[in-house]
């Protein structure tokens, strides 16, 4: 175990805890992070916001140093792509050779949805948001005065619609859905954040299909087109319709697949030598199977997954949490709301959160600002408890004597 040879595949989030975790662990055998972009390791989340406003430069963002891994003897592939795994031989192919494994570890998150070209989705001002490059590629039309156009409000497009207006941008944001943020958060955090970008001169319009952005004659988007036949004109678009997780090779390899690669408790596939953790992997959860696209997910699954290439044998049980940064809000989510019957409303000068039920038993507290409640409520959550819903929203209760914490 301690001097397996250990293949990665994706050099992202996951990949890189993965590999942290087993160093720290004990693990003395070769290490491969094999990725196909041009960065080692690098944080995501500040693509929709400093990164985007150039606020920060591009070696920040790296996870680790690149000495991290060099003083660790982690070897990290950069600007490798794997084109397929061979089971049988445990191998996987790059265009430089094959290399070996005896646990394989499929990091390979996941990929942004794309509109069909046939509509627009590949001219050439029109972005995706989810690798540094497809930053770098958009930031030049990030300027002031500029119109763009957002498909899609989830947190991807919300967080780039907050940074649009910071640039000075006007910033018009279309929901095919009756709301916004409908797939991550219940109706009330979803009107706050609303009327906070609404504050901000974000308009948003709910109920809005898209049905093709047009262009001029150097094939640069100039106007989108909704059905029922409103016509915006745009300067850019960033599509954010969400993710598909990356299961190409692991489909190509005869792994199971379940909405992502399927893995168990312990983070293995229907392969005991592969293993998979982050966006790309649906794992089973308290009776249903998920999948989780969060920074926390990535990690904590992925030294799951370290601990059990180790013989560690334990389940992966998370507490979800997420954070999202828009204007001067920091929303903050543990638990997943969805299935709730309840949901109570705390408000305690700028603090606010909504604590979601089903029943009496607590589901997910969505915190604004409000640091305190959130970490609350995750404690509770992690514990396995509740707290009483009839109390939670009097701001004059002390929610940690309420929380018995
Ligand atoms: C703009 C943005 C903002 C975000 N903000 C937040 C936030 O505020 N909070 C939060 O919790 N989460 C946030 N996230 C989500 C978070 O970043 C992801 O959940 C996390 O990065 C997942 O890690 P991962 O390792 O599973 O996948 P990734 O980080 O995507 O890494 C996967 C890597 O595998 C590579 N790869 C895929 N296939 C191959 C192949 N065949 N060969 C080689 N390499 C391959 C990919 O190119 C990629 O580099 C954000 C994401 C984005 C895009």
């Amino acid at each position: 175990m301690r001097s397996s040879r250990i293949v990665a595949i994706g050099a992202g989030q996951a990949a890189a805890s993965l590999a942290a975790r087993l160093r720290t662990i004990g693990h003395e055998g070769p290490i491969t992070l094999i990725g196909d972009e041009a960065d080692i390791p690098y944080e995501r989340p500040p693509l929709s916001k400093g990164y985007l406003l150039g606020a920060r430069d591009r070696t920040r963002l790296h996870l680790r140093a690149e000495a991290f891994y060099t003083e660790r003897d982690i070897v990290v592939l950069t600007a490798t792509k794997v084109t397929a795994i061979d089971r049988a031989a445990r191998t996987v192919a790059t265009a430089g050779g094959s290399v070996p494994y005896d646990h394989l570890v499929l990091c390979t998150g996941a990929h942004a949805r794309r509109l069909p070209a046939a509509i627009g989705g590949a001219l050439s001002n029109v972005f995706v948001l989810r690798s540094l490059a497809d930053v770098d590629a958009m930031a030049s039309s990030f300027v002031e005065g500029a119109r763009i156009l957002i498909v899609g409000a989830g947190f991807i497009g919300l967080e780039a619609a907050a940074s649009g207006r910071k640039a000075g941008m006007q910033v018009t944001v279309i929901e095919a859905e009756d709301r916004i943020l409908k797939r991550a958060v219940g109706p009330d955090t979803a009107a706050e954040i609303r009327a906070l970008h609404a504050s901000h001169g974000v308009e948003i319009l709910e109920r809005a299909r898209l049905q093709a952005i047009e262009a001029d004659q150097h094939g640069r988007a100039v106007r989108v087109r909704l059905e029922g036949g409103a016509e915006i004109p745009v300067d850019v678009v960033l599509v954010g319709i969400g993710v598909v997780p990356a299961t190409e090779l692991a489909a190509a390899a005869g792994l199971a697949l379940d909405n992502g690669i399927a893995v168990d408790d312990r983070g293995r596939t229907s392969d005991p030598h592969v293993w998979s953790a982050g966006d790309c992997a649906s794992f089973p959860w308290r009776g249903r199977r998920i999948r989780l696209e969060s920074v926390q997910n990535a990690v904590e699954q992925a030294e799951r997954v370290a601990d059990n290439i180790m013989g560690a044998d334990k389940p992966y049980d998370p507490v979800p949490w997420f954070w999202s940064d828009q204007f001067d809000v920091k929303l903050q989510i543990a638990g997943l709301s969805q299935g709730a019957t309840r949901v109570v409303r705390r408000q305690s000068g700028t603090a606010l959160s909504f604590w979601s039920y089903d029943g009496d038993r607590l589901l997910a507290v969505d915190a604004l600002n409000d640091g305190r409640g959130y970490m609350i409520g995750r404690r509770v959550l992690e514990k396995g408890g509740s707290i009483d819903p009839e109390q939670v929203g009097d701001p004059t209760v002390d929610l940690r004597k309420l929380a018995g914490i």
